[in-house]
Parts: structure tokens; C-alpha cells; sequence
């Protein structure tokens, strides 16, 4: 088996690589998946499935437990058991393009980001992931890696997810080892399962005695999920990580 090739690349630098429905590999890359999704990915999917996060977490997903961390770890459940397909993909091609998780934005880019703990900076760095299956490499349009994030649409969700990244950072610095299962439960509905938390925020009187922007938690409280995932990052870096 042909491994794929994994080549360092900056902001800056180009590649050639074009992913169009002309392509011959075009959705092989949709199967044969593990696919994690981030909060906002969740968010974002639910959305655009006209779903409540609950139904959207148990039609979609499967949870599993980071076995060092204790946190959840949230993927899509392949839509075909034999070919790990993504449940999402059709002859026509994703159904849910428009709103497609973060790493199916970057692919062929991988992103990482790490977090200096002296001076709390955040860097990126990115990579090339070459697979044997993927002829996008053999197309003739070029385009760098900054060029690439921005036609995806990957800066805005990105950004989200580089506070999910803090979030998770923190928890290794101020709870290294596993989390136990009820702040596990906290992590996931705060983030995962968003109207769950609304709900829980208004019957449990979750915010009572943390300081919030009123126009942040009204908006959070009416519909604006997006507003809501702020306040659940915010909460559970309170409640869980910075309580110590
Ligand atoms: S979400 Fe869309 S682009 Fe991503 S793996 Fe599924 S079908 Fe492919
Ligand atoms: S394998 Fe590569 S070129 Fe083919 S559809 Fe997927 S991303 Fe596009």
C-alpha cells in the first residue's frame, strides 16, 4: 500500500491542486473516513440539517472518550459499515457542501496549531497531505495555502476552533489525566449538544454568579447559537478549568 506523503508548507508557499465533480476520484476521498468534528462543525451541521443538536448528535455521531484525556471526542458515524462512507455523501457530491466540516474545508491541507505556554500565542502550521487516491494534484491551478483557507471558508471556523484548541490546552495544563464522567457530561452538552444547554441554562440557572455580557446571553437565550457556543466555552473554562 502506497503511504501518503506528508510535505511541510507555509502560508505563503503555493501548490498545485484543483478538486472539481470532473475529477476521476471525485468523493473518494468521502469514505474510508474518520471524520472528527469540533463544536462548530456541529453546529454548523445541525443548522443547516434543520436538526436540534440532540437529534443531530444521535443520528450523525458517535462519542467515544479520549483515552489520556478523558474528553469527548465527537466523529460522524459512516453512513456504509463496509466502506466508511461520510453519511453526507451522494453521487452528486456532499450534500452538505455549504457547511461541510473544518477539515474537509482544509483537506488537502492539514492545520496545526499549538500554544506557547510562556507567552499564551497561539501558531499555526500547515502541511500537505498527498494521498494515493487524490488526482487534484495532478490539475494545473495553483494557489497558496492562504489563498486555499480563504476560498474554503476555513479562516471564520478556524478562528472558533482555535478556542476550542485553548479551551483543551488549558484543561491539559490545570487537569492533566482523564476527566471524570460528570465533567465530561458538562464538556459535551456545553459545547456538543448546545440546546441542551440552553435549556439547562434557563431551568438550572446555569450563569447565576458569572459575569456575562447581557446583550451576549440574551441573544444565546433567543436563537443565536453561535453566541451560545461563546458562553459554553466561557462556562466551562469557568466552571471546570480555572475553578482550581
Ligand atoms: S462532509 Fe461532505 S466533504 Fe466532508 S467527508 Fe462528508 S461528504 Fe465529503
Ligand atoms: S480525492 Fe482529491 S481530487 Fe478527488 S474529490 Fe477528493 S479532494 Fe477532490
Amino acid at each position: 500500500m502506497v503511504e501518503p506523503e506528508i510535505t511541510p508548507i507555509s502560508r505563503n508557499d503555493s501548490f498545485c491542486f484543483a478538486c472539481n465533480p470532473g475529477v476521476p476520484c471525485f468523493n473518494e476521498c468521502c469514505r474510508d473516513l474518520t471524520q472528527l468534528l469540533t463544536p462548530y462543525d456541529v453546529l454548523r451541521l445541525k443548522t443547516f440539517l434543520e436538526m436540534t443538536s440532540g437529534q443531530f448528535l444521535a443520528t450523525y455521531t458517535s462519542q467515544h472518550v479520549g483515552p489520556e484525556s478523558g474528553l469527548p471526542i465527537i466523529s460522524l458515524k459512516p453512513g456504509n459499515q463496509q466502506e466508511l462512507t461520510c453519511p453526507f455523501v451522494t453521487p452528486e457530491g456532499c450534500r452538505v457542501y455549504e457547511c461541510r466540516p473544518s477539515s474537509c474545508r482544509t483537506y488537502p491541507l492539514m492545520r496545526g496549531v499549538a500554544r506557547s505556554r510562556a507567552t499564551g500565542e497561539m501558531t499555526e502550521q500547515f502541511a500537505v497531505l498527498k494521498e494515493p487516491h487524490c488526482r487534484g494534484f495532478e490539475q494545473t491551478h495553483r494557489q497558496t495555502v492562504q489563498q486555499w483557507m480563504d476560498e474554503q471558508g476555513a479562516v471564520d471556523c478556524n478562528a472558533i476552533n482555535d478556542k476550542m484548541m485553548q479551551i483543551i490546552s488549558l484543561k491539559n495544563t490545570q487537569m492533566p489525566g482523564t476527566l471524570d464522567i460528570k465533567s465530561r457530561h458538562l464538556f459535551f452538552t456545553a459545547l456538543y449538544d448546545l440546546d441542551s444547554f440552553r435549556s439547562q441554562i434557563i431551568s438550572n440557572d446555569l450563569l447565576a454568579g458569572l459575569k456575562f455580557d447581557h446583550a451576549l446571553i440574551n441573544a444565546a437565550l433567543e436563537k443565536d447559537d453561535l453566541a451560545l457556543l461563546e458562553i459554553g466555552m466561557v462556562w466551562i473554562r469557568r466552571v471546570l478549568f480555572e475553578k482550581k
